[in-house]
């Protein structure tokens, strides 16, 4: 039975707690917390999930259940929260260097004034006494500006540096948060945001999305047959596939496991099925050949459903859609591309 996800905060406890309890769930600390993301509607990932562990058993949920969702969903979470406080520091540190840098240039600016105000004060040529002290006063601001420039520069040049290298660091930070390190995909945060994006991009242009849902066929049959490790390298083979025929026109991301969600931006069901059909086709024609023993491994298939952006979509909505999809082209046969309204029909029929 699936728990709808609510947003009204102060029944919120409550709820989790009677979930918990309704479900068997343990009580540690680390299970109110994925109930609460599932019940929060805050992470729709956690509630898909849930939901499909609740559906798949007797509606009891086991420790070691909310600990793989912990670790899967909430942990990665959290690191990636911690990378996005340091690189807000980072910038702030940025800030007060050119707050610095603004004060430095200022004291250049009380040279030039002196200047001109003594360009106004020239004594004349007969008071040779007053003419020397202005000649005296002249060349001593303009040493103490010499050394100050100097100084300048080289504390202007340090902290050039040093925001460098921390912009540096700060990009890798974030790129690395956002990306899944064995594909290079996009992971399932920044798959998050950007879905949460087009979704508020498609409400206020009126632009069509679609959401493809894939996941490898019998992938368990094949790490059992062959190790997880070439497994990793399907893994490899699938994300490559997917960024040679997309390149940049659409958001690939690796939803966990060996799922894989991609956003196609302008696009409506039509187009989205056709993106999912050329990348099952193209994966048809790859021979897996095992590189250190030259062992033909067969062909990989995936399953893939198409959903598309409709008002009122949350991005929980729209995943499910998707994922009923392709679900159903799981059931259907796999090696298959099914679309939204394929499963609508077929629920009609029935
Ligand atoms: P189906 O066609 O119904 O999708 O069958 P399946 O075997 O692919 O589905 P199931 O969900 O039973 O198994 C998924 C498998 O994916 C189990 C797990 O070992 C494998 N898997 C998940 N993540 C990874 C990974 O990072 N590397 C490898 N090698 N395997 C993974
Ligand atoms: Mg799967
Ligand atoms: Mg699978």
């Amino acid at each position: 039975m699936d728990e709808a996800p609510v947003s009204a905060h102060h029944d919120l406890a409550e709820r989790v707690v009677t979930a918990m309890r309704r479900h068997g769930s343990p009580g540690y600390p680390r299970a109110f917390e994925v109930w609460y993301a599932h019940l929060s509607g805050e992470m729709p990932a956690v509630s898909i999930a849930l939901n499909a562990i609740l559906a798949g058993g007797d509606g009891k949920i086991t420790a070691a259940d909310i600990d793989s969702l912990y670790e899967r969903f909430i942990n990665t979470e959290r690191f990636s929260r911690q990378a996005e406080r340091t690189s807000l520091q980072v910038l702030g540190e940025i800030d007060a260097m050119m707050a610095l840098v603004d004060k430095a240039l200022g004291s250049s600016e009380l040279y030039h004034g002196r200047l001109t105000a003594m360009s106004e004060d020239v004594p004349p040529v007969s008071d040779r006494q007053k003419l020397r002290e202005w000649v005296e006063a002249l060349v001593l601001s303009t040493r103490e500006e010499v050394t100050r420039k100097a100084q300048l520069e080289a504390e202007l040049r340090n902290s050039a540096n040093e925001i460098r290298n921390l912009r540096e660091a700060l990009e890798s930070t974030r790129a690395e948060a956002l990306t899944d390190p064995l594909t290079g995909l996009a992971n399932r945060r920044h798959f998050e945001e950007m879905l949460q994006k087009s979704i508020d991009q498609a409400t206020l242009r009126r632009e069509p999305f679609a959401l493809v849902m894939a996941d490898i066929d019998f992938f368990k049959r094949f790490n059992d047959a062959h190790g997880h490790l070439t497994g990793d390298q399907v893994l490899r083979l699938v994300a490559r596939t997917m960024k040679d025929k997309f390149k940049d026109k659409a958001i690939i991301s690796r939803f966990g496991g060996e799922e894989f969600a991609i956003i196609l931006p302008e696009s409506d069901l039509i187009a989205g099925k056709f993106g999912a059909e050329t990348v099952r086709q193209a994966l048809l024609t790859r021979e897996l050949v095992k590189r250190s023993t030259n062992e033909n491994l067969g062909r990989i298939t995936i399953s893939l459903g198409v959903a598309m952006y409709r008002r009122g979509d949350t991005a929980g909505s729209l995943v499910d859609r998707a994922d009923q999809a392709m679900m159903r082209a799981k059931r259907d046969g796999r090696n298959r591309t099914v679309t939204e309204e394929a499963v609508e029909l077929a629920s009609r029929v029935a």
